[in-house]
């Protein structure tokens, strides 16, 4: 029997009428959950990122603002802009939309953003916090997958879990959630040899490289519950995952889509990152 699909766009706009609800709240208060996105340069795909982040705000009640500079800003100027909102009452979340020109040293801009408003839990604090299975804002991928895991597999405890690519957005961030929820996880990366003999292992594989068909039926362990991450552009124009979805959904007992699958979560868990940055903001200890 063929493999279900994990309805990733369903599940999104499932815990957007939660956070659609948590902004009326908030509102009948006085107060206005903002997100400010920060872009620099016009990369296309980041403007339909950016944009896409804005539009979900402003449909939520939020607001929202997308900070635009050009690639000559300085690394002075971008900071102190940066600077400028960690000081702003009025926002709750900030966002650096990477990647980041060469120039500019994104590690440096990412551990500018105040902790207390970094929604994308990208800055060393969160991300440390999170190593340590402390309450923190998580990256909003990770947290979304985990969502879409706990959605069909009822005790993740003692999974066996392989990881395929090890960023810091999400790679090693989903490795160390699943570790700390008691699975067992293998992080595969570019310099793994035999790939495929650590994926035909796993319960649960997770591909985040953004190679489509990367992986393929023979490499995915029957009934295994496949999430596949990225997104690649292909020349007719369509979206593609890493994942054989046809071939793959043959095996596999859960499958997330490309398009609607693991995408439409993370724009709902950048959302639930902003309520919890203006709850954590406005009402401490709460
Ligand atoms: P990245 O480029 O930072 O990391 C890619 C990882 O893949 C690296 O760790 C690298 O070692 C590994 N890799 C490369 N070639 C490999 C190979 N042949 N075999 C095994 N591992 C290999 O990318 P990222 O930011 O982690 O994103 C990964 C993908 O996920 C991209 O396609 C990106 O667009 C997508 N993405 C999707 C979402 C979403 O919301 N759906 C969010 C973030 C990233």
């Amino acid at each position: 029997m063929p493999g279900k699909i994990i309805d990733g766009k369903q599940i999104a706009d499932f815990i957007l009428v939660r956070v659609r609800t948590e902004v009326a709240e908030f509102k009948k208060k006085g107060v206005v959950p903002k997100l400010v996105v920060i872009q620099v340069g016009d990369d296309p795909g980041s403007t339909i990122y950016v944009n896409r982040k804005k539009k979900t705000c402003l449909e939520l009640g939020m607001d929202s603002e997308v900070k635009r500079f050009p690639v000559s800003i300085t690394y002075e100027d971008l900071l102190n802009e940066i600077k400028k909102l960690n000081a702003d009452r009025k926002v709750h979340g900030i966002l650096v939309q990477l990647p980041l020109p060469e120039h500019l040293n994104h590690k440096k801009v990412l551990e500018t953003v105040d902790p207390a408003k970094d929604v994308d839990g990208l800055h060393p604090y969160n991300q440390g916090k999170n190593l340590l299975g402390k309450e923190c804002f998580q990256p909003a991928t990770p947290r979304g997958i985990v969502t879409l895991l706990e959605s069909v597999i009822p005790e993740l405890e003692g999974k066996n879990v392989v990881v395929i690519g090890r960023s810091n957005i999400v790679g090693k961030p989903i490795a160390v959630m699943l570790l700390n929820r008691g699975c067992t996880v293998t992080i595969c990366h570019s310099k793994t040899k035999e790939l495929s003999d650590f994926t035909t292992r796993a319960d649960i594989l997770i591909s985040a490289v953004g190679k489509p068909k990367l992986v393929k039926a023979d490499m995915v362990k029957k009934g295994a519950v496949v999430i596949d991450v990225g997104i690649s552009r292909l020349d007719n124009g369509k979206l593609a995952g890493d994942v054989d979805f046809d071939e793959v959904i043959k095996k596999a007992s859960w499958i997330t889509p490309v398009p609607k699958g693991v995408g439409p979560m993370t724009i709902a868990s950048l959302m639930e990152n902003t309520i919890k940055a203006c709850r954590d903001i406005e009402w401490p200890g709460k």
